[in-house]
């Protein structure tokens, strides 16, 4: 008999701790949601709104692109196009040639401190692989100091003009050779509208646009590109951004 009041009372016990647990839980998550509702600003609780009934809507994301400019820095067009990525919060990638740098130290340092990739696109922009070993790692290393020099970082990143690399200097340079995947001849058609349009025609998540900021016309196409692409969903990142991922 006292066996059995025995295990009674701890049913009871057992229950009434249950019980109590249960209590604790729900009054936790209750504090919990009502603390996450008032952490919640207003401004996103309106635009949750506005999605919520369809008064707008957001582009789906189309993927990840990036807008590279080779053959810089030009005094005349690249402030241009660092005034408008900035306006825009977007990064890019210059891939600079070392005799421009002279005197375009400022617009280096400001590629810098905004936040673009900068890499190195050799000293003279001579086909690397039409000279020695030797002396193609001498103007890669040269542009290197340079624009260590202004920045205080070696670039990691190497567009060798006309895309021409080899094995050997693939063993020899520590760096990453960054080629492009589109390219719209910005160069040969100077044409912002045709630069845009071929862009738009061609491009998809992973696309590595090929450019050029000594030409005002393709700083226009540009920026135009990164307005019209942004609106279909595309995100714009640099090429270390797009190789990592
Ligand atoms: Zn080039």
């Amino acid at each position: 008999m006292n066996r059995r009041r025995w295990f009674v009372g701890r049913k009871m016990a057992v229950w009434f701790w249950v019980f109590l647990a249960l209590l604790i839980t729900t009054d936790f998550c209750t504090n919990y949601i009502r603390l996450q509702r008032r952490a919640e600003p207003a401004a996103m609780a309106d635009a949750r709104g506005l999605l919520e009934s369809g008064e707008i809507s957001c582009p789906s994301f189309q993927g990840a692109v990036a807008l590279t400019f080779d053959d810089g820095p030009s005094a005349a067009c690249t402030p241009k196009l660092l005034d408008g990525l900035k306006e825009r919060g977007v990064h890019a990638s210059f891939f600079l040639v070392g005799q421009n740098i002279d005197g375009n130290e400022e617009l280096v340092l400001r590629m810098y401190r905004e936040g673009h990739l900068i890499g190195n696109h050799s000293q003279t922009h001579m086909q690397l692989t039409a000279e020695s070993v030797e002396e193609a790692c001498e103007q890669i290393e040269y542009t290197n100091q340079k624009i260590a020099a202004v920045t205080g970082t070696a670039p990691e990143y190497i567009r060798p003009p006309y895309g021409s690399w080899s094995e050997e200097l693939e063993c020899m340079v520590p760096m990453t050779v960054a080629l492009w995947n589109l390219d719209p001849l910005d160069w040969k058609s100077q044409d912002k509208d045709a630069v845009v349009s071929y862009v738009k025609d061609h491009v998809e998540n992973g696309s590595i646009i090929l450019l050029h900021d000594i030409y005002d016309s393709s700083v226009e196409a540009a920026l135009e590109l990164v307005d019209c692409l942004s609106e279909e969903g595309y995100e714009f990142v640099t090429v270390e951004e797009l190789l990592i991922e």
